[in-house]
């Protein structure tokens, strides 16, 4: 992982949001620019870039650190930064407007004094983030590989008459037995009627002898999220339901194809959306198209109706329309896709055909 280069990039950023040094704060944001994979630790990035904690990560600061002063002082990560701002005589401090606490704010506010501006910023790291480089592609690639892997895992689970949540157990069970640091968010198995519901987390309700089954879910590895989702069926699926889910794979091969650098967001959410529409599905489809996929599961790009923000060679999304029918049954197939110089690679290799149980 190249820090060096990261924090560069992020430097030059700094005139034009007319900021002496920045406090970096959200913590994916500093594992992105030092490396540092704890839970509490500040990059106050600057010419001379200064990296504080608390004394609970001492050891793993040093370990892990990259391209930063360490400081461990004896208060908190929060309270380390502040002397190192007073020491290095910052006039204007960026700081992370959409994560930052008021109170911290506040704290900032009254122990810098009148001498310090501070200056909210928005998405200043996370538009560096936009773009994966080719060591964050790499390990993008493995934890979409290992999410793969894991459906016969989980498809060979749904028995009638079991929970959904003893399905998303044995799922996450293998997750972390092959690797996994986590699970990406809250496992979604979701059978019979609540397959409509878009975020069915895996519940106490038993699978039934007939339906779909949404299975939404996405593992951690060394950092990065993956982020799936496939629908199958518990006995036959009527001709109903096969005509639905045969839309809903249209439409995700639709948007799929309509990713490009140069293109909008917007122009792949309407690809998707306009399949759907041709077979009078479209109100059933409740929500946008994608979104991106890093150190966090949910990052930009949205995509999302109307959206102008451009596909860029680099920039990681997930294509993951639905068909949602409340009461009856839902539909989604997510894959996740990687914009490349020409156009784009699916990531995703698990199989898309209709998999009856
Ligand atoms: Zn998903
Ligand atoms: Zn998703």
């Amino acid at each position: 992982m190249d820090h060096g280069a990261r924090q560069k990039r992020f430097a030059a950023l700094f005139r034009s949001i007319e900021v002496d040094a920045m406090l970096v704060t959200h913590m994916p944001n500093v594992r992105y620019l030092t490396g540092f994979t704890g839970s509490a630790g500040t990059l106050l990035a600057s010419a001379r870039p200064v990296f504080t904690t608390d004394g609970r990560y001492k050891v793993q600061a040093s370990q892990q650190v990259q391209r930063a002063k360490i400081v461990v002082g004896n208060g908190s990560a929060l309270a380390s930064a502040i002397k190192e701002i007073r020491k290095a005589r910052i006039r204007r401090l960026g700081i992370e407007s959409e994560h930052m606490t008021v109170a911290t704010r506040r704290i900032l506010t009254r122990e810098l004094g009148r001498g310090v501006k501070l200056v909210d910023t928005t998405a200043a790291v996370e538009n560096l983030r936009l773009i994966k480089d080719r060591d964050e592609v790499r390990l993008i690639r493995k934890a979409v590989d290992l999410g793969s892997k894991l459906l016969p895992v989980v498809t060979k689970a749904l028995k009638a008459g079991k929970t959904e949540a003893s399905a998303a157990a044995r799922l996450e069970f293998a997750a972390r037995e092959q690797g996994a640091e986590a699970m990406s968010f809250e496992t979604i198995v979701a059978a019979g009627a609540r397959s409509a519901l878009p975020h069915g987390v895996a519940s106490a309700t038993r699978l039934p002898r007939k339906g779909f089954v949404v299975l939404d879910y996405g593992v951690i590895l060394e950092g990065y999220c993956s982020d799936m989702t496939r629908t199958v069926c518990i006995g036959g699926a009527t001709s109903e339901q096969r005509r639905v889910y045969n839309a809903v794979l249209e439409a995700q091969l639709a948007a799929i194809a309509a990713v490009a650098p140069g293109r909008t967001v917007g122009e792949v959410d309407e690809a998707a959306r306009s399949v759907l529409k041709r077979a009078g599905l479209d109100q059933y489809f409740i929500h946008s198209t994608g979104h991106g996929v890093g150190l966090e599961i949910h990052e930009s790009p949205r995509v999302a109706a109307r959206q102008k923000d451009l596909l860029q060679p680099g920039m990681v999304i997930t294509i993951e329309p639905g068909v949602y029918i409340g009461g009856k049954f839902g539909v989604r197939i997510e894959d996740m896709v990687l914009v490349t110089e020409r156009g784009s690679e699916v990531l995703t290799r698990a199989p898309k055909v209709l998999l009856e149980l």
